[in-house]
């Protein structure tokens, strides 16, 4: 289990590193961010072993029941959020998680704005663009996307970026592309981009965090 995380784990960073160095990039400048949704505590601590700290679950109440066990042997991991979240599990998610990657409307970032007050905690957000406008995909639209920037810094968020999930089955570039620059136009340096598939694509067009999965814990069930 630890030799077979550990090589997967050196893949997938010389990987980054890689494409890093063709876009004259330094690999320090990307976190690469193990989603281990679905996959059991035991699964994830062989990464740990191998000494990796950056994880994300999508659901609030699966991180809460899998990750205080694991937590209490390595306390220093940094744990974010990336799937779609209710408002009636903001204060959860901003009491549990130091990053939530998919902030995608006004209500959750008064929900967000609310959960900060009562807790004193302020997790780094990245605001979800539905970047290939799909009807089945979280984010704003792209037309909402300077309303709802300006909406999350007046409520006090800690806007670290952009997210988005480009669509299945096509060349992603020219949507990390497209993400990239919206995060300019809006001074935003943060771009949460790139899954299993295509994370090499997003890091060579600026992903600043890297989010995978199959890729460091093989194929989900
Ligand atoms: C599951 C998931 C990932 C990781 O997907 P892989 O293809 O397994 O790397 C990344 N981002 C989000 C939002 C996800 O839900």
């Amino acid at each position: 289990m630890f030799e077979e995380a550990k090589a997967r784990l050196e893949s997938v960073k010389a990987r980054i590193a890689r494409s890093a160095a063709l876009a004259g990039r330094s690999a320090a400048d990307i976190s690469l961010i193990a989603v281990s949704k679905t996959h059991p505590a035991e699964s994830i601590r062989p990464l740990l072993e191998a000494g990796h700290r950056a994880f994300a679950e999508n659901r609030v109440q699966e991180a809460q029941a899998k990750w205080p066990s694991l937590l209490a042997y390595f306390p220093d991991v940094k744990l974010d959020l990336v799937g779609q979240l209710q408002s009636n599990k903001a204060q959860d998610a901003v009491s549990f998680f130091g990053a939530i990657h998919s902030v995608d409307r006004a209500s959750l970032v008064d929900a967000i704005a609310r959960a900060q007050e009562r807790t004193g905690r302020r997790p780094r957000c990245f605001l979800q663009v539905n970047i290939g406008d799909e009807p089945q995909k979280g984010g704003c639209a792209i037309a909402e996307l300077p309303k709802l920037v300006e909406q999350a810094r007046i409520a006090g968020l800690n806007v670290a970026g952009l997210m988005a999930v480009p669509p299945a089955d096509v060349e992603a570039a020219p949507y990390f592309a497209l993400l990239a620059k919206l995060a300019r136009d809006h001074g935003l340096t943060g771009l949460s981009m790139g899954m299993t598939a295509d994370f090499e694509t997003a890091v060579m067009l600026g992903a600043t965090e890297v989010r995978v999965g199959s890729a460091l814990f093989g194929e989900r069930a």
